[in-house]
């Protein structure tokens, strides 16, 4: 093993280097700097590449589109983004494909008007406003994921109001708004196919973390995609123990919004471990 090699496995592995390597490391550091201030070793490029998106904010919206499809929130439809915190005026998200399915390379970067800034022949999400007119109400939310869940469906429809019903659930205490397209736009095809329709959406989620979309699906946002992964999972599980217990019959002791904004204080905390148990959970198939 080579001098470097062996300095580089002590690193790596915490262990301290030795006195004989650090000093031929020194020697061979000095012949470097001969070489290059000689000609004879080209030195690397001063101007670095083109800032890429960020590789960590594109594994979580992949994780994220993964894991959803993985539990059902997903289907072959539905989308998962994030804002992009170098530039927040620009957001991430993949180009038109099954959540399931969705690698790093199929992440593509958009402007606030949902204008794709390099297509290159990609096709797109039809449902993208959802996620730039959301941008561009509420500066605080750094990511959006959209489902057709089928827990939430019937309360988009009814006249039941979601309500959180524990504490895993918390942040829907604050409140589940329902978006009915047809209020502000008439008969439709039920899609978020445009600003227009998207900025009503987003008026109608105000400063809430979920907005149920009657006949369609809902929306939820948050801090990150980790938070915002979390919460669309735990609204469509908090939408199926609440048809369980209507069917039990009888009052309901949900959480109140005071209890809502305490327990969702925990959820912050404890986000990563399911987080990385989530990741375990669907990084088989992320592997090629
Ligand atoms: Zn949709």
């Amino acid at each position: 093993m080579s001098v470097t090699s062996r300095a580089k496995l002590a690193i790596c592995l915490g262990q301290p280097i030795g006195t004989d390597v650090k000093y031929r490391l020194a020697r061979l550091g000095a012949v470097v700097a001969v070489a290059l201030l000689g000609g004879l070793v080209q030195a690397p490029a001063q101007t670095p590449a083109a800032p890429a998106a960020d590789a960590a904010l594109i594994e979580d919206i992949v994780i994220g589109s993964r894991v959803l499809a993985d539990f059902g929130v997903l289907d072959g439809f539905g989308h998962v983004s994030a804002r992009d915190p170098k530039n927040p005026n620009h957001f991430l998200m993949s180009r038109s494909l099954a959540p399931a399915l969705v690698t790093a390379d199929d992440i593509m970067e958009f402007d606030l008007d949902g204008n794709a800034v390099d297509a290159r022949g990609r096709t797109l999400f039809l449902e993208r406003f959802i996620h730039s007119e959301i941008y561009k109400a509420r500066p605080d939310v750094m990511s959006v994921v959209h489902t057709h869940s089928p827990g939430v469906i019937p309360f988009g429809v009814s006249q039941v109001p979601l309500r959180a019903m524990f504490h895993n659930a918390a942040f829907l205490a604050a409140g589940a708004p329902v978006w009915d397209i047809r209020k502000d736009f008439g008969e439709t095809d039920m899609l978020v196919r445009d600003p227009a329709r998207g900025k009503s959406l987003a008026e109608r989620l105000g400063d809430k973390s979920v907005v149920l979309m009657r006949g369609h699906g809902d929306v939820t946002v948050g801090p990150s995609v980790k938070m915002a992964v979390f919460r669309a999972y735990y609204t469509d599980v908090n939408a199926r123990l609440q048809s369980q217990a209507i069917a039990l019959g009888g009052v309901i002791n949900y959480l109140t919004p005071g209890e809502g904004a305490k327990a969702d204080t925990i959820n912050f905390v404890v986000l990563d471990r399911i987080w990385n148990l989530w990741k375990m959970r669907i990084a088989p198939s992320l592997a090629k």
